[in-house]
C-alpha cells in the first residue's frame, strides 16, 4: 500500500490512481517539438511508481535517457464525476511536489509505432512525490514558481501561470473521464527545461508555497 501525508497534520491518504497530463505548458510542447493538443493528453502511472522524498531513482536497464519532468501534484479529498470548474479547488485537499520521471528513448519508439507509452512513464520510481501542504494553504495554485536543480545547477524554471489548463480546468476535465476518489493523484504537467538524469545526480525541485522534493540517481 502507498501512503502520501499532509504535513502538520495526521493525515494520511491511500494512493489510488496517478493521472498525469502531458504537454500542457507550450515552452515544453515546443522543445519537444510536438503539436499543440485539442483535448488534453492524459495517461497514469501506477501507485507503485511513487518514490518518497529522498529515496534514490532507479533508471530501468531498458533506456539510457531518463529525463526529470518537474510537476504541481495535486491531492484529491472527495470523490467526483463531472466537477465543474467552479467548484473544482474543493475536492482537493492538498499541494505536493512531483517529478514524472520519462524514459525518452522508449516513449519515441513506442509513439513512433503508435502503441501506448506506459512502460516509458510507469516504472518503479518514476513518479518521487514530496509530502503535501493543506489546500488552503496556497491561494492561488495558477501563479506558483516552479523550478529544479540538478547537482545545484538550474535545469527548468517556470511558473504554473505558463499552463495552458488551469488547475481549476484539469480537474474539470480529467474528472469527465475518470471518477476522482480519495487519494488520487495528478500531475499537472511540467515546463521547458528537461534532460537527461545520470547515475549520481542530485534533483531538487521547489515550488513556491508548496514546498521541495530531494531525490538522487541510483
Ligand atoms: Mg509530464
Amino acid at each position: 500500500m502507498h501512503q502520501v501525508h499532509i504535513k502538520k497534520t495526521q493525515k494520511s491518504y491511500n494512493v489510488g490512481k496517478i493521472v498525469c497530463l502531458g504537454r500542457n505548458y507550450l515552452d515544453h510542447i515546443r522543445e519537444l517539438g510536438n503539436k499543440v493538443p485539442d483535448r488534453a493528453v492524459i495517461f497514469c502511472k501506477p501507485a507503485s511508481s511513487l518514490l518518497a522524498d529522498g529515496g534514490a531513482i532507479k533508471i530501468p536497464e531498458y533506456s539510457d535517457d531518463c529525463h526529470h519532468e518537474l510537476e504541481l501534484a495535486l491531492l484529491i479529498g472527495k470523490t467526483g464525476k463531472h466537477i465543474p470548474e467552479s467548484d473544482a479547488l474543493s475536492y482537493l485537499d492538498g499541494y505536493g511536489v512531483a517529478l514524472d520521471l520519462t524514459l525518452r528513448d522508449v516513449q519515441s519508439e513506442l509513439k513512433g509505432k503508435g502503441l501506448p507509452w506506459e512502460i516509458a512513464k510507469g516504472f518503479d520510481t518514476s513518479c518521487p512525490i514530496s509530502d503535501f501542504v493543506p489546500a488552503q494553504q496556497v491561494d492561488n495554485p495558477n501563479t506558483l514558481q516552479i523550478k529544479l536543480t540538478i547537482n545545484g545547477e538550474v535545469r527548468q524554471d517556470g511558473n504554473t501561470a505558463q499552463m495552458m489548463r488551469s488547475v481549476e480546468a484539469i480537474i474539470a476535465e480529467v474528472s469527465t473521464f475518470y471518477t476522482l476518489e480519495p487519494g488520487d493523484i495528478i500531475l499537472t504537467g511540467t515546463p521547458a527545461g528537461v534532460s537527461r538524469i545520470e547515475s549520481g545526480d542530485i534533483l531538487e525541485g521547489t515550488i513556491e508555497h508548496v514546498g521541495s522534493l530531494k531525490v538522487s540517481v541510483a
